[in-house]
């Protein structure tokens, strides 16, 4: 596989979160170190910023000209908990710039990771908040759309909802996106009933399960409903919005899920996107804030997309997922 990650990311200090610190980035590192260890085989791509058109795919000039100027005067806030310092737009950029190069890789052939910060999927078109500053995810299928690519999927893993990817495809039914996500929980988004609008009606796909679950109510989501969805949307390329706040020690993330459980989740979409004929997988690094788990959890990961997936099934009475069935099964056959 291929990784794509710059020294960079160290230089966005978002003195606002002490917990999405540089140390995220080497911790997240030192888990494809640990791959490797366990005969993964990875090559390191170097990225390239974001140019100004991938970025502009997804938000609005007048926001990227704010971020710019903002870092160019030394840092600032964009929200509560979001702030930037001098180097947080060349950082940013070069997150993007890591998405758009595992799209790259993975159209190519070779499933890649993005491990870059910030994170990205709470920005919106036109707000940065929760950490994030550019939607990489989004910009990662945005840019893969330029390339001819018809039907993208973004499976977002990471314990929060992406409220910005969520808005960024709500109405336009451009990106299938798939979240499942702790609830009620921040940022407050992602109900089952959150479908998307007009030409976007049934591409927003939401599955909120509530805190404590573990990696049992994880795999009925898999079976019986997003893995569902996903075989009835072919998508030609997934992306994985992967957080790593979900895990059980994560301070933030108030589930039960161990690192291995991240492995089964990519072995089953790596299989998935076998059997429809997808593309190998892109993944995105999001949250996740206790720095062992990081590391655990990303070596799960890389190592999980060689191994074999899980033989989950769905118990047909679960009801967070039946909540979210029923939501979609109008716009969905395979949920009938
Ligand atoms: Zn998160």
């Amino acid at each position: 596989m291929h990784v794509y990650s710059d020294p960079a990311s160290e230089r966005h200090v978002n003195h606002m979160a002490g917990v999405e610190s540089p140390e995220r980035f080497p911790a997240a590192l030192a888990g494809v170190e640990e791959a490797e260890r366990a005969g993964a085989k990875v090559e390191r791509r170097p990225c390239r910023p974001a140019p100004r058109s991938a970025l502009e795919a997804v938000h609005a000039p007048a926001y990227l000209d704010h971020l710019e100027e903002l870092a160019a005067s030394g840092g600032g806030y964009v929200d509560f908990d979001t702030a930037l310092n001098s180097d947080s737009w060349e950082v940013a950029t070069l997150a993007s710039g890591a998405a758009i190069g595992a799209v790259e890789s993975a159209l190519s052939g070779t499933a890649a990771f993005a491990i870059a910060r910030p994170p990205g999927h709470h920005a919106g078109r036109a707000y940065g908040m929760g950490f994030c500053l550019l939607n990489n995810s989004a910009v990662a299928a945005e840019h893969a759309r330029s390339l001819g690519i018809e039907r993208v999927a973004i499976l977002d893993w990471d314990v929060h909802h992406g409220n910005g990817t969520q808005d960024i495809f709500y109405a336009n039914g451009e990106v299938l996106y798939l979240s499942v996500h702790q609830s009620p929980f921040y940022p407050g988004t992602g109900d089952a009933r959150e479908v998307g609008e007009g030409r976007g009606q049934g591409f927003t796909v939401n599955v909120p399960l509530p805190g404590r679950s573990g990696e049992d109510l994880y795999a009925e989501a898999f079976a019986g409903f997003l893995g569902p969805i996903l075989r009835e949307y072919r998508p030609e390329l997934i992306l994985v919005s992967a957080g790593y706040d979900a895990h059980a020690a994560d301070p933030l993330g108030g589930m039960r899920l161990e690192s291995a459980s991240f492995g089964r989740f990519a072995s089953e979409l790596a299989a998935l996107a076998r059997e429809i004929g997808a593309a190998p997988l892109a993944l995105m690094l999001e949250g996740g804030y206790n720095l062992g788990a990081i590391s655990e959890s990303v070596a799960a990961t890389i190592r999980g997309l060689e191994e074999e997936p899980p033989s989950w099934e769905y118990s047909g009475d679960v009801r967070p997922v039946e909540a979210a069935r029923k939501a979609l099964s109008p716009f969905w056959e395979s949920l009938r």
